[in-house]
Order: C-alpha cells, then structure tokens, then sequence
C-alpha cells in the first residue's frame, strides 16, 4: 500500500480521470460499490467489527493534521476507509441495536441519494435546482397538510406562492426548533410604527420599542437540547427557556405552565412561545397539546410543537388522537432522518399561517431575489441539498398506509416489550411505551421489595448504587457488541424524583423481532450475573442491611 502511495504523483491528466472516468468493476471501490448495491446487510455484517477498539487507540489512526502533498491513488483511500472507518463505525442498522433515533433505511434510499449526490442540485435558489423547488415546496405542503389539514384550496393559494412559505425544510430537528422560534420571536417583536422590526433593529432596541424585561420560552423538563440552543442563539439565554415540571407520566403540568405564563406576563417578561412536546426523546411521552393550544391562545403566545420524533404518528389512524391538538400549534417540527426512514440530513418545520414565516424573510440581489420562488428567502441554511426528493420518495413508495404500519408496529413492539420486562421479577420498567420508546432498568427482585418500604434517604443512596449497576451494565453490553440499548437518567415521580439511570429503547426498526428483545433481556441478566456487577449489587444490599 506504502509502495502504491508513493507512485502517484499530481497531474491534470489523473485529476481529469477522476472526475470523469468511473471505478473499474474490479477495482476495490468498484467491488465494494457492487456489494453494497447487492447485499447492504451482508455488506455492513461482514465489514463492521462487532468488538470495541477503543477510541483514543481509534484517534491513532487520525493524528496527521497534515493535508498530504501528494494524492492518493483512489484504491488506497478506499482501503483506508473500509479498515479503519468502515469496521470502526456503529451498525445502526441492526435489529438488535434498540437505542437509537436512526435505524435501518429502506433500501430504495441508496440508489436515490446518489442520484441526489450526482445532481447536486442546491435549493437556496431556483436558477441551481429548477423542478427540486417545486417539489421541495411540495413535500412541505403534504407534512403541512399531514398537521394541518387544510383543504384544497389553502395549498393550491400557497403551496407554491412566491411570496410565502408554508415551512422550511433543513438539516434537522434542531435547525427547525431554531427556524420556528427564530419566527416566533421576530413576530413577538413586529415592527410597528416607529421600530422596524427586532430583524432590522436587534433584540435590545425591540425590548426598549415594547417595554418589555425579558423574553421566555416555555418547555417542559423533558424538553429536547436543541431548544436551549436556540435560546442562547436567539439571544434570549438559556436561562430564559423555562423548565415546567412534569406529572408522574412524563407530560408537562399545565397547571405550572399557566400560572409561570401569569407570573412572567405580571413581571413584564414575554413569554415569545410555548413549546409542547409530542414525543420526547427520552421516553416518548406526549405533552397534553390541546390543554396547551389553550393556554397559549388565552394569552396570545405562540404555541410550537417539538413533533421532531412522534410527528410521523399521525400516519396512523389508531394513534393519532394521542397529538391532538397539534393542528392548533403555530408552528411544528417534524424530523424526517427519524421516524420517515430518510438517510440523516432531513428536518422540517411547518406553520399553520402562510405568513408566520415572513417575519424571518430576507433577500440578496446575486441570490434569492425579492419575489423569486428561491426557497433560500425563509431558511437558516444557505446552500442546501436536494434531500426532500428523499422524503418525496418515502411518502410514495411507503404511503400514509406504509408508515400507518411502521409506527403501529414500533408501538405494540414496545408494549410489548414492557410486557416481558414486566414479566421479568428482576427488570423494572420506568417508564411506560405511550409511543415506540421506554425506559428499564435492572433491579433483583429482593432490593426492589427492599426498595419499596426504604425510608428516604436510604433510596437516594440505593438509587444512586444501582445507577453504577445500570451503567456498567449498559457499557458492558455495548462493548460486547451483539445488542445496544442506550441510557439516560430520569427523576421519576415513583422514585422521589431520585436521579434514576434507565436503559432506553427504541423501537422503530422494523426488523426487530421479539425474541431479538427476548435475547437482549437474557444477555443483560447474563452481565448482571459476572462478579464485578455481583459484587456492585452486594453493595447495594449492605446499603439495607447497614452492614
Ligand atoms: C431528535 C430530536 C430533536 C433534534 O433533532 P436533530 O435532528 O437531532 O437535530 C429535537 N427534538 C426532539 C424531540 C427530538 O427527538
């Protein structure tokens, strides 16, 4: 390999062979490209190694922060990338890897995204994406009509309007909390007689113009970290995104929520938006939105949606009634990396208004040109790519019907997963599946008894001895590299708000089977039996005994 580097040398020659003459069908690139069009799943299973290196050893093999002089012939880098990358990276994928937000793709997604590669088609402006806009704008309106509803005449006025934006299509999740309440902001500060708007003035003059003390955001405790972000970005601080109790499901108190509105509103501070959750991501609770579609409509707030994970739940008839009252938000997110089956890369945010949006409106001569159709004139982002051809290909080829199924599916698979885990004398769930995620944790049946009649203190002490048993459990199993569930801590209610480190499912890949969760439980219970988690539970049973 060392040999082959050093023949190759820089030349116009090879630098026009490698823009325009394809990999040879037998060279590495080309047979690697072959099996992964043939066989993704056999492609990953052979490639990726199961055992974890660890990562400091990993950086190793990425310290030279040299840009190299000469190039590197194409079939080097490639093994590179297969023996160092490739082996090294996670198995998303598997059905037996529960603890993430991306599972397996559809195959179709391959071909697709190189057709979307090779176009290169960038959306900030028509003149580089032409029929990409359109379509983008489409996609837009069918997740705006998925929340909404609206009825045909609504699209056919907006969908393409040049003057509007039903929503904004990003990168994720976060950029469409950021893109909502950068709108919901600008529009708590409009410009009116004599202040041309926080957009052209800034935030200090827009608080002197109204006279107000402060901005908030209003979440709560289960809110994503993306929302803190976005305040510190939006130059409320972070401190200003208010956290609101929740009851002992994981759902916000609305009753806190409408007297913190009272108190800040008494106190000169405007709340510039109220955020309902319909999916959180650590338990997949849902906010009770209905109640606060009230709450925010009394008082004249903004009300948004974080739908980034469970927004995809209103495909299904039996289900959706759990988000109702997200037709009344203002604004909502939908992540379509997540629960859509689209390659990472891919969020969206939708308003009800047409105009909610305008408030973030801006314009360039060279680009995005006032009344131009460039969708580059509401976003975050400037150049973006042609991601939503992604989406517009999910919701044809799976239909309302296909992801009806999938998010039925991930549903009764998790409760039934709570069924065995409460089944299970040893296991005790946390918290229980409303959507397709949960939270569990190993507990021997003699200190959960134990754990019951415990005064106070002697919980907090035990709770805080099992969150070592839960992580060494979690840590163990990733290593060993047949399953993964992932871990957070909660402060569940049934635990006097002790901090309780939970293993964390989610079930969303299709392929995952039951007794797939069946084998992960056991090898769990298997790592709980060797001596150094024995010896972490002895321990824990000293704790009662005082000994
Ligand atoms: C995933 C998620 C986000 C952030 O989305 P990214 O795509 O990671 O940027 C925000 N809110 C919720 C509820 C999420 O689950």
């Amino acid at each position: 390999m060392s040999e082959s580097k050093k023949l190759a040398s820089a030349s116009l020659e090879s630098l026009y062979r490698i823009f325009t003459v394809p990999e040879a069908p037998d060279s590495t690139l080309g047979r690697i490209d072959q099996s992964i069009s043939q066989n993704l799943a056999g492609f990953l299973q052979e490639h990726i190694v199961a055992s974890e290196r660890d990562l400091s050893d990993i950086e190793k093999d990425f310290a030279d922060p040299q840009i190299p002089e000469q190039p590197t012939f194409v079939s080097d880098q490639i093994q590179f990338v297969l023996d160092k990358l490739v082996a090294q990276s996670v198995h998303i994928s598997a059905p037996s890897f529960v603890g993430h937000m991306a599972s397996a793709l559809p195959y179709f997604m391959l071909p697709l995204s190189r057709i979307m590669m090779a176009l290169n088609q960038n959306l900030v402006k028509v003149e580089t994406s032409k029929a990409f806009t359109p379509m983008e704008r489409q996609v837009v309106g069918m997740i705006h009509h998925l929340v909404y509803g609206r009825d045909k005449d609504f699209y056919t006025q907006w969908m393409h309007d040049r003057a509007h934006a039903l929503g904004s299509f990003c990168s994720g999740g976060t950029i469409a909390n950021l893109t909502a309440l950068w709108a919901a902001r600008n529009n708590v500060l409009a410009p009116t007689e004599g202040f041309a708007g926080l957009g052209q003035e800034g935030l200090v003059a827009g608080m002197q113009h109204y006279g107000y003390k402060g901005l908030a955001i209003l979440v709560s405790e289960r809110g994503h970290y993306s929302l803190g972000k976005a305040a510190d970005i939006l130059g409320i601080g972070r401190r200003s995104l208010i956290a609101i109790e929740t009851d002992a499901n994981n759902k916000i108190r609305t009753d806190l929520l409408a007297k913190k509105c009272d108190e800040l509103a008494a106190a000169n501070i405007k709340v510039m938006a109220i955020v309902g959750i319909a999916g959180a991501s650590e338990t997949g609770s849902i906010d009770p939105l209905d109640q606060m579609a009230d709450i925010a409509q009394e008082r004249g707030i903004h009300f948004h949606v974080d739908s980034a994970w469970g927004g995809p739940t209103l495909f299904s008839n039996t289900y959706r009634p759990l988000l109702k009252g997200i037709e009344r938000a203002d604004s909502v997110t939908l992540d379509a990396h997540k629960q859509l089956y689209v390659p990472m890369g891919a969020g969206i945010c939708v308003f009800k208004e047409p105009s909610t949006l305008s408030s973030v409106e801006h314009h360039a001569e060279y680009i995005i040109r006032k009344g131009s159709k460039d969708l580059g004139s509401h976003t975050v982002e400037g150049s973006r790519p042609g991601m939503a051809i992604l989406v517009h290909s999910g919701l044809h080829i799976i239909g309302r019907q296909g992801y009806e199924l999938l998010i039925d599916q991930g549903i009764s698979r998790a409760r039934h997963f709570a069924d065995m885990i409460r089944a299970d004398k040893d296991f005790e769930l946390i918290s229980e599946p409303e959507l397709n995620i949960l939270t569990y944790r190993y507990v021997p049946q003699d200190i959960q008894t134990a754990l019951e009649s415990a005064p106070a203190s002697l919980r907090t002490e035990v709770n805080e001895q099992l969150n070592l048993v839960t992580k060494r459990i979690q840590k163990t199993q990733r290593g060993l590299g047949r399953s993964f569930v992932s871990r957070t801590r909660l402060n569940p209610h049934h635990h006097n708000r002790n901090a309780v480190i939970v293993f964390r499912a989610v079930l969303a890949n299709p392929l995952t089977t039951n007794q797939i969760l069946q084998d992960m439980l056991a090898e769990q219970k298997e790592i709980a039996a060797t001596p150094p988690i024995q010896a972490l539970l002895k321990q824990v049973r000293n704790l009662f005994c005082g000994c």
